[in-house]
């Protein structure tokens, strides 16, 4: 069976990382981006060059019409997918609850929450025996966030991920029997530009050394985890949020 990955935001950060160690392991891989097409296309050049095969799609997956256009393009342009990581993410500027809108909460929960509920609802409708698919793999990009809720920094992006977590759960339960599996990866501080969007760009290295392994982590850490999960080595694992923390 050919294998067929869609990343969402897979043009950068954890998302490339997974997007590049897919493709070595023979997936056909659908980078999907939001804005940067520069750095999506990048990615693709790398893959192609390394000959795998790669496309990519723009698509906001806070907006359904946008997801469900990016799922027909790709039943189009690769086929039926096989495999799914919901990376696509956001945190805004770092602050406190008390100062927080319901703006900026529509905004995280739209892309954080609903672009994982719809992306992962179109991916069933491919995937699951009943539909005539052959079964899969889903893995959610969480956060340890959810477990201690951020304080001071992004209550409101935790506590999207506590959602993303709480989904995993039960999308897996229902999805089990139609041959899919869903799990969740729950990285720590990891070392790419999100930490920019937050307003700190040095944050890894502020927190870092205060961990147990005394260090932030990388993407392709965060990668070799979610290819685990979406391989056959993990084909008892279901419904696991497994933390990429450092110890944290
Ligand atoms: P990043 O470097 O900021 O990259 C984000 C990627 O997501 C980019 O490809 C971006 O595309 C895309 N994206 C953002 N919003 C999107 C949307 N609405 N629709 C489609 N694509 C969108 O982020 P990262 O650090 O790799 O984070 C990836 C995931 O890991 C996120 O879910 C994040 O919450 C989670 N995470 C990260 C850390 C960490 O320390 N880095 C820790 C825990 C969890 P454009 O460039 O086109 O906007």
């Amino acid at each position: 069976m050919d294998k067929i990955i869609l990343i969402t935001g897979g043009s950068r950060g954890i998302g490339k990382a997974t997007a590049l160690k897919a493709a070595a392991q023979g997936y056909a891989v659908c980078i999907n981006y939001r804005s940067n097409k520069k750095a999506a296309e990048q990615v693709v050049n790398e893959i192609v060059a390394a000959g795998g095969k790669a496309i990519s799609i723009a698509a906001d997956v806070a907006r359904e019409k946008e997801v469900i256009t990016l799922f027909n393009i790709i039943d189009e342009k690769l086929g039926r997918i096989t495999a799914l990581v919901n990376n696509a993410g956001i945190l805004e500027k770092q602050g406190l609850v008390v100062d927080t809108n319901a703006d900026r909460l529509q905004r995280i929960f739209a892309a954080n929450v609903i672009g994982t509920f719809t992306c992962a609802r179109e991916a069933v409708k491919r995937m699951g025996l009943q539909y005539g698919g052959a079964g899969g793999a889903i893995v959610n990009v969480s956060s340890k966030a959810a477990a201690h809720g951020a304080p001071f920094e992004y209550v409101d992006y935790a506590a999207s991920k506590g959602a993303v977590d709480t989904f995993t759960l039960g999308l897996s339960k229902e999805v089990a029997g139609d041959g899919i599996r869903v799990n969740a990866v729950r990285p720590g501080i990891i070392d790419t530009e999100i930490h920019i969007t937050g307003g700190e760009p040095g944050r890894v290295a502020r927190i870092g050394p205060s961990l147990p392994m005394k260090r932030g982590g990388t993407a392709e850490e965060v990668a070799n985890t979610i290819l685990w999960l979406l391989s056959d080595e993990a084909s008892y694992v279901t419904g696991a949020l497994v933390d990429v923390a450092g110890g944290r």
